[in-house]
């Protein structure tokens, strides 16, 4: 049995969380022997969820390699693993552990990015006995409360008005305080569908052997879902892994980005997309270096790599991953028990295991679960889309989507599953919901050739269920999105739809409901 590992004496503990692994923070320009650095590994972090194994490993595996890189650095580091006997898999009871057997007369901490671990530090803060030193990550380019602040009093956040905001800030595709190019968005030139025989590079994948991590995981009792690889570990978990798949993006894929963004196929999981999103949540990589990287490949080759390209790339990641984290910030806690819809059906059980008729979904969910990843269309016009349309309770939608990414941190994944995907927020991130029939999914990808249903069917025995549950939806919800209290600018962006619904006869409207309530009845075959 291992023995517990027992700290030295120390002057001042710093805490470090499992997403703080950066490596030019502040805290490290200097090395001082009377501060211990503490990570750890920890029930309280892998049991809040059923977390991917891949994601398990993905972050203990980042967390160690760090922890080496701070030692060699010259810092002092306290590691609990998962099984030292020390480790009483709490945070706070750890760190009333390690205080009071280091006789540190002090603590400090970098903001987290979660609530769950803001008011649990606080707390601890607030009871530790001796003087606090609150550090922010310098991560994001926008303080918690500034899109808040920017946008008080407003019932909605426009992600495009941020978005400006931030190019003037940063200067990125900027000439004076004109956007390069003399437009701010070239999403009309992006999202295609490649043709059927088109190959896209392949991921950039790594192999490390994680044999021995995996066997901690397992043999601590860890619940989790999906499948592993654990010889040929595929995930970067380091900065120099994470700088070499930023590489690999700018030079392979970045010149059919935002072309390829909505594109789903059978066959290639990843098409253009970064795959950076895990290093970028844990740190190792920084927003700003990302996005210098990506202009910089635009400005040495820009008849290859076009500005609707990197602009397209760049808006994801100042534009949207910024907004969302403002509007986390904002928003939270009551964020999380939004349920504009009222919406209560449970997630059927094939989202856990991909078995399902429909070839679009069972590709998503499978994948995810293979992967720990789906690009973003997957997981909102397949996935999202399918939960918000069967009227899925978002709890439910926000577990899933929580355990089975690499990626998936509180901050990251409810704002985009109740808010952008299941609209349970009632419209402070996007202006309507983001719902399809199957015509959508057979536009952008290849899926319903191969499918069981008939993407064309609407109401038949092998109709695709995406066509009449997508009428169910707005016929059931008519009320709450149209009705007295509906969002001003409701009507512009969702009449269309709805005018097409009551133009059609009164019989085939039956019919498409008829088939919905059938499908809805019998989820969990489809
Ligand atoms: C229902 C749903 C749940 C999601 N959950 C998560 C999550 O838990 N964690 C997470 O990081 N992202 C989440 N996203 C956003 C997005 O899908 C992922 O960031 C992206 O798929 C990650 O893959 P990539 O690095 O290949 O991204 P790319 O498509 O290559 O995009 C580049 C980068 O842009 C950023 N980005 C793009 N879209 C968004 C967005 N909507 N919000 C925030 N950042 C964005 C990411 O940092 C990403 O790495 C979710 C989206 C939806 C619809
Ligand atoms: S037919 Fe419908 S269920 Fe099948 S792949 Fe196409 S959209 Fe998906």
């Amino acid at each position: 049995m291992q023995k517990p590992t027992e700290p030295h004496p120390a002057r001042l503990i710093r805490l470090v969380l499992g997403d703080q692994l950066a490596h030019d923070h502040t805290w490290w320009h200097r090395v001082e022997t009377d501060v211990l650095y503490v990570m750890m590994e920890m029930r309280q972090e892998t049991d809040y969820a059923w977390h991917h194994i891949q994601k398990v490993l993905a972050f203990f595996g980042a967390m160690r390699r760090f922890a080496e890189h701070l030692r060699q650095q010259g810092h002092r580091v306290h590691y609990l693993t998962l099984d030292d006997p020390a480790n009483t898999q709490d945070l706070v009871q750890n760190l009333t552990c390690i205080l009071a057997s280091t006789g540190a007369q002090g603590f400090g901490y970098q903001l987290p990015d979660e609530v769950r671990l803001d008011e649990q530090l606080k707390r601890f803060a607030a009871g530790s006995g001796v003087p606090v030193e609150v550090a922010d990550t310098e991560h994001f380019l926008t303080t918690r409360s500034e899109l808040g602040k920017l946008f008080a009093g407003k019932k909605q956040y426009l992600m495009e008005r941020f978005y400006r905001v931030m190019r003037e800030r940063t200067g990125l595709l900027m000439l004076g305080d004109q956007p390069i190019g003399g437009q701010w968005n070239f999403d009309h030139n992006n999202r295609q569908r490649p043709p059927i025989e088109h190959v896209p590079p392949p991921p950039l994948l790594f192999d490390h052997d994680l044999r021995h991590l995996y066997a901690l995981v397992e043999r601590s009792g860890v619940r989790t879902i999906g499948s592993v690889d654990a010889a040929h570990f595929p995930w970067p978990l380091d900065r120099t892994e994470s700088l070499a798949l930023l590489a690999y993006f700018c030079t392979h894929l970045l010149h059919r980005f935002g072309t390829y963004q909505d594109a789903m196929s059978p066959h290639h999981w990843a098409m253009y997309h970064a795959r950076l999103s895990f290093s970028m949540n844990v740190k190792l990589l920084s927003p700003m270096e990302v996005c210098v990287a990506a202009v910089a490949a635009h400005h040495a080759d820009p008849d290859r790599i076009t500005l609707p390209q990197v602009e397209g790339f760049v808006r994801q990641i100042i534009g949207w991953r910024e907004y969302m984290r403002g509007v986390y910030w904002a928003q939270m806690p009551s964020f999380a028990q939004r349920n504009f819809f009222g919406h209560e059906r449970p997630l059927p059980a094939w989202f856990w295991t991909g078995r399902t008729r429909m070839v679009c979904m069972r590709d998503a969910i499978t994948g995810s679960l293979t992967n720990a990843y789906a690009h973003h269309i997957q997981r909102l016009m397949v996935t999202g889309n399918f939960a918000l349309l069967a009227g899925v309770h978002p709890d439910a939608v926000d577990r899933w989507y929580l355990g089975i990414y690499i990626d998936a941190i509180e901050w990251v994944e409810i704002t985009n599953t109740r808010g952008m995907s299941q609209f349970a927020d009632g419209g402070i991130v996007g202006t309507k919901p983001y719902v399809s029939s199957g015509a959508y999914i057979n536009k952008m990808g290849h899926h319903c050739a191969g499918c069981y249903y008939d993407v064309n069917d609407r109401t038949g025995a092998k109709a695709c269920p995406f066509n009449a549950l997508y009428w169910h939806f707005h016929a059931r919800n008519h009320e709450r999105l149209l009705g007295p209290d509906a969002r001003p600018g409701m009507m512009v962006r969702m009449g269309m739809t709805y005018r097409t619904w009551f133009k059609m006869p009164t019989a085939t409207r039956q019919a498409l409901l008829d088939k919905g309530d059938a499908l809805l009845a019998n989820i969990e075959d489809l």
